[in-house]
């Protein structure tokens, strides 16, 4: 499949075409409605399903295929027309499960942890509240608590995913969804040894609001198909597919999805649905390879039923299939080759990972996703199109974390030195600037050894103004923790530079990618005003697709790479100043800092053999007048340069 990349600012712009006049242009995005509805024809309702499979990478789709098919491609889901990838870093880095579907839902970036609420923490109308404003019907389906963060984001506004209480709240006596069908009963259930609540609960007020409440298969079977529809199955999540017992109560994901539809589509207006497969990441952050096989594989079969009904429909229907996020780093390492084996695998670890997701779509515009690399602001605008029965507008652009870096305007440095630290493993190729109202975005196309080495990004936040350490070496002395380690026995020394001192540094040790809020011993920033014990502070970081790696040689791929987002209000806690400019230079270091590789951006004379252990010049430094004009504002239009 050839992928194209939707270009945040620019949509047919390669990356050295962008524009560099700062302005984001806003070209309107053909969502299949381009031409002005037949006035002869009467209009179609509108109907927006979107399904997400929580923590289901293409790993874990091709793992659930293998088992139930002996190949790769063999689910439902891999036949629908369209098919696109995603990119799911949220303002944090590597994505959670509420930031990721606060921005499908709102079309918002944030931080991860927030329930619709942007990264100010302000509430912004999710996909669920747009369908109510446009008439149309809306409803929630999941295999998971029905508070819990996916269902939440698109049905509360909450600052923690963890409130689930007052996500319930949000969702009975505010935003009250037409259909909500899941799990979770104990944060819904009046005050009581079965519920979360210290009040009389979400039951009551249901009930005077037209809901139907069911609790079991059977009456939700036996529901009437008029009207408001609560279902809670289970005290928190319905049980795994795997472990469902021949006497249970609980409803199927598939049995659910079309139980929703039945009640929604008496709307001629249409309706917007949200269906989750929600515990495919309970068993990622497990490492529970059977469980997140039959969960992905449940997740499938309702997306069948939905595609199977959305044939027999004469609405206007748009079904888009895609995942939050990857959980647990899935490698497939072999497989048998026979359906109903599972294959071998390898995890990184149980958390979430940076890998892009899949998009797949049939039905009405669902063409506007295929073969494209998306991010979820891009995949609210097309679903909200949809809503709204108009064509999408691109979203403006938003730095984010996440290793892809097209949206990034400059490219102000390259390397060709071939790298002294092994050709495929270690290796700085490119460097990429931008900066915007929030912070200062830096992405380094290169390859990355897996707990090996140190990236370090020397960032100089008053650069002509003299202050910071241009001499490292016997400069720094606090050797607790490895990234404090590092920089204590840098060796470089920039008093070779006018203007430039270094106020921080960013080391990423052996490919780590802390989240914005993490803070831990191999990766992060510091800074340096206290020498013998460095603060410590919050960067956004992440990798790209494909650029670490260990075992086998990587190649560099243009636009992937190493990328961080430092937020001014970091680096400086007093408000931006007038006149600021950043200056920046990366380079490329052993597990302990001691000695330096000839991999550096602004580079080394290409000739440069490992500068190694003691003192060694910087080569030079990207200088981002981040604020030309004195106005105190981010410019629009920045001018990087190098300074030698
Ligand atoms: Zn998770």
């Amino acid at each position: 499949m050839a992928v194209a990349v939707w270009l945040a600012g620019c949509a047919t712009a390669s990356p050295g075409e962008q524009p560099t006049d700062g302005s984001v242009s806003v070209p309107e995005v053909d969502a299949g409605v381009t031409s002005p509805p037949d006035a002869s024809l009467p209009a179609k309702r509108r109907i927006v399903i979107l399904m997400v499979g929580d923590g289901m990478g293409r790993p874990e789709i091709e793992a659930a295929s293998l088992k139930a098919t002996g190949t790769r491609d063999g689910l439902y889901m891999q036949s629908l027309a369209a098919h696109g990838s995603v990119r799911t870093a949220s303002l944090s880095g590597i994505t959670d499960s509420a930031a990721a579907a606060t921005t499908m839902a709102t079309g918002a970036k944030t931080f991860n942890g927030r329930i619709g609420q942007d990264r100010d923490g302000q509430s912004v109308q999710t996909l669920v509240e747009r369908a109510h404003a446009v008439g149309m019907s809306a409803g929630l389906v999941t295999s998971t608590s029905l508070a819990h963060a996916t269902p939440g984001a698109f049905s509360a506004h909450r600052d923690s995913r963890h409130d689930y209480v007052n996500i319930a709240l949000d969702q009975v006596m505010t935003v009250q969804p037409d259909v909500m069908l899941g799990g979770g009963l104990r944060y819904y259930l009046p005050m009581g040894p079965d519920s979360e609540r210290d009040d009389a609960g979400l039951i009551t007020p249901l009930l005077s609001a037209g809901y139907n409440v069911v609790y079991t298969a059977q009456e939700l079977a036996a529901a009437p198909l008029e009207g408001k529809l609560f279902g809670s199955f289970a005290d928190e999540h319905l049980e795994y597919a795997i472990d469902r017992d021949g006497d249970t109560t609980e409803p199927t994901l598939a049995e659910m999805s079309l139980a929703a539809i039945k009640r929604l589509d008496h709307n001629e207006a249409g309706f917007f649905l949200l269906i989750e497969g929600g515990r495919i990441d309970h068993a990622g952050h497990g490492n529970d390879l059977a469980r997140n096989v039959g969960e992905t594989l449940a997740f499938d079969e309702a997306i069948k039923a939905v595609h199977e009904w959305q044939q027999t429909s004469d609405a206007e229907v748009t079904l888009v299939i895609t995942a939050d996020h990857e959980c647990g780093g899935m490698t497939i390492e072999s497989h048998s080759g026979s359906a109903g084996d599972l294959p071998e695998v390898s995890w990184r670890w149980g958390n979430h990972t940076n890998a892009r997701v899949d998009v797949f779509a049939d039905g009405t515009g669902a063409d506007k996703l295929d073969g494209l690399v998306i991010d979820f602001t891009q995949l609210h605008a097309f679903l909200a199109g949809r809503v709204d029965g108009v064509a999408s507008v691109q979203p403006p652009r938003v730095l984010t974390p996440d290793g892809s870096f097209n949206d990034l305007r400059y490219a102000v440095s390259t390397q060709t030195a071939v790298t002294g630290f092994g050709e495929g493993f270690n290796q700085l190729d490119v460097l990429h600037v931008d900066a915007d109202a929030n912070g200062i975005a830096v992405g380094v196309q290169g390859v990355f050894e897996w707990s090996s080495n140190a990236l370090v990004v020397l960032v100089d936040v008053d650069y002509g103004a003299g202050s910071g350490l241009t001499s490292f070496a016997g400069s720094l002395n606090d050797n607790d923790g490895r990234v404090d380690s590092i920089l204590s026995s840098l060796g470089v020394d920039a008093s070779a530079i006018a203007g430039f001192g270094a106020d921080y540094a960013l080391v990423i040790w052996g490919g780590q990618d802390p989240h914005l809020e993490d803070l831990i011993d191999d990766a992060g920033l510091r800074g340096f005003t206290q020498p013998s014990n460095l603060p410590w502070f919050g960067a956004a970081t992440n990798f790209g697709e494909g650029v670490r790696t260990s075992g086998n040689a990587a190649t560099s791929t243009a636009g992937e790479g190493f990328e961080t987002v430092i937020p001014w209000s970091v680096l400086y806690d007093a408000g931006l100043p007038a006149n600021a400019t950043v200056a920046i230079s990366v380079l490329l270091v052993n597990d302990d800092g001691g000695y330096a590789s000839n991999q550096a951006l602004p580079p080394f004379a290409a000739d440069m053999i490992n500068p190694g252990r003691g003192s060694f010049p910087l080569p030079g430094v990207a200088v981002i007048p981040v604020d030309a004009d004195g106005d105190g504002v981010v410019d629009a239009d920045l001018t990087p340069f190098v300074d030698f």
